[in-house]
């Protein structure tokens, strides 16, 4: 399989694979480079991507975006109470307590939950790729923000499964990023001392601050923070807001109360607000936005960085955070690389570089950085490429501890895997059990996390605990896994007891002494442990129940299958009008010699009633029906058609014959 890599944007969506020894970013049906990140659904098909967002204004009710902000979510998370603000289509609970969004599709009422909808996306997007490459598109490298809770990586990992792919990494966006930076400027990096780089990017919903160790082959990322809430959109929404109040008294209309007219002033404030990014003055105008009224006005760059002045006072807070955790200070950074789309305001820019105190490098592609890290990541893990070798380990930002019920330990629990230490990463602990018993991985520490996160991550149940003979309890041994995807894992367990073992005793030969060749070997008994049994281990996981997860896949393919014969029959419907308008000028043409006047007229009764039949009965016909109808005229065209063509050779031979004599 090609090697594939996502970035999942909560804007748009950039796909990058490895190919001809380097990376391609793979561009949509539409040529764009990146493709809107939403789902729109329609009496007869879906939406997803470019056509969804053609046709959001007039589909809002029934278009899902913003869907990488509610994967994974619950319904009940005081996040969602901010999130749900930027939804145009209606949100209710799902059966897990999760996030579903309530659509009109196919004439009917339905619920998708945050997970198929972020299937669904992935789909499109993997089916965008395969146009494009032709090749075989299996394994996945998908990123996530570095604040993804494991439920909400679960849920990445259950929507990428569901769509028919096998994640072979689930990784942070700017993690990405700086492995292709490792990556991609090798030649440039010190072999010996690491360089201090931090890695800033402010997207369209949220701001990601990583400050990595880098050097050739090698990378660290010693602190990771973020802003869950600050990004592009929050710009836009500043912007749509002082118009609308603007317009209010200007024009004595709301558009806050009309969701037409506010997604209007919306993404005609996303307009402005990156003309501004190069003028320092911009005219804003929309037609009819609501009651036939025309809106016009303007916008100064100032004016802009007055609304977003909130924003910037905080952008310092992720920074300090990640420093603190890396252990440095902003004069210790030698390169402050900036990627994400709205870091290309003017006055954010500014005030980065003003916490730094150094200029801004912009060597990464802002929008193209972090996928292209995901399509290497994903090389790294085929076994059939060779890609050039780079460790990277990344930084786990919430604390986690693993429960159990305390028998003959000293505590019940033991933090594992705390804040700020780096992963992949392993650790064995040791339990003494008398049976059978349950362990649970939770969070240590709720400041550490998004307010309202589950803390509970898995749990484990591990069977076939025998203590030994004549013992009450025995040594279980766990290998606990904070995997390279981020997962909190138990990857195996095992009981072991104390031995006698026979050691054979080394000796020292004594000075002057020639080593004996031919003396018995001697022996000791030590006490040894040693593994006696494998435990079985089951896992109830943040992931999705497997049949739970395969009806999903069934759905999706239904779905896909819809799609597609929607699709079919439109195909099929332009290539008869098509062939209706070719016959009759044709017949008026070349054929005009070709046909009796009877046939004439019964071709062109027929033309004209099928003609008719389209723009009526036969506007919403099935697929079948339009190949019929297609085959009942090429009956006798193909007739026609094969009286000119042996005309045609004919007259070709006798060309040839005259050229020959
Ligand atoms: P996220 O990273 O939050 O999931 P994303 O990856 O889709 O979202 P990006 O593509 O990095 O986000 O950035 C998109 C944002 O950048 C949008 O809000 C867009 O309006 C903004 N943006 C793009 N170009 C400019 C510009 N020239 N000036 C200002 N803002 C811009
Ligand atoms: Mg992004």
């Amino acid at each position: 399989s090609i090697p594939f890599g996502v970035d999942l944007g909560n804007n748009s969506t950039v796909i990058a694979c490895a190919r001809n020894r380097g990376i391609d970013i793979i561009v949509n049906e539409v040529s764009n480079r990146a493709t809107p990140s939403l789902v729109g659904f329609g009496p007869k098909n879906r939406f997803i991507g470019e056509t969804g967002k053609n046709q959001q204004t007039s589909n809002l009710k029934n278009t899902a975006d913003n869907i990488k902000r509610i994967l994974g979510l619950n319904y009940d998370d005081p996040d969602f109470e901010i999130e749900k603000q930027y939804f145009s289509c209606p949100l209710v609970k799902n059966n897990e307590g999760g996030i579903s969004a309530k659509v009109r599709y196919l004439g009917e009422e339905h619920e998708f939950t945050s997970t198929q909808l972020a299937a669904m996306y992935i789909n499109k997007i993997k089916d965008i790729t395969l146009k494009e490459t032709k090749g075989n598109i299996t394994d996945i490298c998908l990123s996530v923000p570095v604040w993804y809770t494991e439920k909400q990586r679960c849920a990445a990992y259950d929507a990428c499964k569901i769509a028919g792919l096998n994640p072979v990494r689930i990784v942070n966006e700017v993690t990405a990023a700086a492995v292709g930076y490792g990556v991609f400027k090798a030649n440039d990096l010190p072999e010996d001392e690491p360089r201090k780089v931090a890695f800033i990017d402010i997207g369209h919903s949220s701001y990601q601050v990583s400050i990595a160790a880098v050097k050739k082959g090698e990378l660290k990322i010693l602190g990771s923070a973020y802003d869950k809430h600050f990004g592009g959109r929050n710009f836009d929404y500043a912007i749509a807001n002082h118009f609308a109040d603007e317009f209010k008294s200007k024009y004595k209309i709301d558009v806050r109360e009309n969701p037409k007219a506010f997604y209007r002033v919306l993404a005609a404030a996303e307009k402005l607000k990156k003309v501004l990014s190069a003028n320092s003055q911009a005219p804003f105008n929309i037609e009819s936005v609501m009651n036939d009224i025309d809106v016009s006005s303007s916008l100064s760059r100032e004016e802009l960085e007055s609304f977003v002045q909130p924003l910037l006072e905080k952008l310092h807070v992720p920074i300090e955070v990640a420093l603190k955790d890396a252990g440095l200070k902003t004069e210790d950074i030698d390169y402050i690389e900036v990627i994400g789309g709205c870091t290309r305001v003017p006055s954010l820019k500014q005030k980065l570089s003003d916490i730094f105190q150094k200029p801004l490098s912009f060597t990464l592609n802002q929008d193209e950085a972090i996928v292209r890290g995901n399509a290497f990541i994903c090389a790294m893990h085929s076994p059939t490429l060779r890609v050039r070798p780079f460790k990277f380990e990344d930084f786990n930002p919430y604390s986690v501890s693993y429960f159990w019920d305390k028998e003959d330990e000293d505590d019940d629990h033991l933090e594992v895997f705390p804040r700020g230490g780096l992963f992949p990463c392993t650790k064995i602990i040791t339990l003494y059990r008398r049976g059978d018993f349950e362990v649970e991985a939770r969070y240590t520490n709720p400041k550490e996390l998004p307010i309202g996160t589950e803390r509970v991550l898995a749990k484990w149940k591990i069977e076939g605990v025998v203590p030994s003979e004549g013992e009450s309890t025995i040594a279980c041994k766990l290998k606990l896994r904070n995997d390279p995807s981020g997962f909190y894992t138990i990857e195996s367990a095992h009981t072991v007891e104390e031995k006698l073992v026979k050691e054979v005793v080394e000796k020292e030969p004594k000075e002057g002494e020639e080593e004996d060749e031919n003396a018995e070997p001697e022996y000791r008994e030590v006490k040894k442990l040693v593994k006696k049994n494998d435990l079985k281990i089951s896992c109830d996981s943040s992931n999705l129940p497997e049949d739970l997860r395969n009806s999903y896949s069934e759905k999706e393919q239904q779905l896909i299958n819809t799609d597609k014969l929607v699709a079919e029959t439109e195909d099929r419907k332009n290539a008869l009008e098509e062939y209706i308008y070719e016959l009759r000028g044709k017949l008026e043409e070349q054929y005009k010699d070709f046909a009796s006047d009877e046939e004439k007229s019964k071709l062109s009764d027929m033309l004209m009633k099928a003609e008719d039949w389209l723009y009526e009965d036969g506007f919403d016909a099935t697929k079948a029906k339009y190949i019929a109808k297609y085959e009942e005229l090429a009956s006798i065209g193909n007739i026609i058609r094969g009286r000119y063509l042996a005309k045609e050779e004919e007259k070709k031979q006798a060309i040839r014959q005259k050229q020959e004599e």
